[in-house]
């Protein structure tokens, strides 16, 4: 069983948890260092990411999450999550910074009033069929892929809402708010190839 974390600094860690665990994975909440030294895999959850970037370097852990991330562990950011992982952050608050990783830059909040938030079914090819119903809440928008990364998925004006990047991976959306979880067994999948490979 793949032994996963779901960083639970703010936010809504809980569904992620209740999706990995239906899964089969044996997840558990990331507060502290200890804790993320514990699990192979990282969901970062939607939330307010200026917010999880100030306690995440408030409880000591930027520094380590970082250093796992640039070592390859797999870690699949949602929503703030995405932003949290993006190497460039546009419309960053409060002096926010982001762990990095992606090469790509977002833009927080893109879809204005209007669009705040939405509902879309996206195709996406590396996922198969049927498309995914994609639930998008006050998300950023992918704005620059650079060259190490690569978008999975587009909405139908071209912006890009889901990259990969070797084992990262990110959505501007909430899977765990549907019934439909392959972004989360495609993380698992890189964990558990990840840790074959490793032993
Ligand atoms: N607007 C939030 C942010 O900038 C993200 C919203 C979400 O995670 N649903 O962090």
């Amino acid at each position: 069983r793949p032994k996963v974390g779901v960083l639970a600094l703010q936010g809504d860690f809980r569904e992620h948890l209740a999706v990995l665990r239906g899964l089969g994975a044996d997840a558990v909440p990331v507060r502290r260092e200890s804790e993320l030294a514990a699990v192979d895999g990282l969901v970062i959850p939607g939330g307010e990411s200026s917010v999880m970037d100030k306690l995440s370097r408030t409880f000591g852990l930027a520094g380590p999450l970082k250093k796992r991330i640039a070592e390859g562990m797999p870690v699949y950011g949602t929503c703030a999550g995405l932003i949290m992982l993006a190497d460039t952050v546009l419309d960053a608050i409060n002096g926010q910074q982001s762990l990095g990783g992606l090469d790509i830059t977002v833009r927080r909040n893109a879809f204005g009033n209007q669009l705040d938030s939405f509902e879309t079914d996206l195709s996406i090819p590396e996922l198969g069929e049927p498309p995914v119903h994609a639930v998008f809440i006050r998300a950023p928008v992918v704005e620059t892929v650079g060259p190490k990364a690569h978008a999975l998925s587009t909405l139908p004006d071209g912006r890009v809402v889901a990259v990969e990047q070797g084992n990262l991976l990110g959505t501007s959306f909430h899977p765990e708010m549907t019934d439909d979880y392959r972004f989360h067994a495609r993380f698992l999948d890189t964990v558990r190839s990840r840790t074959a490979a490793a032993a």
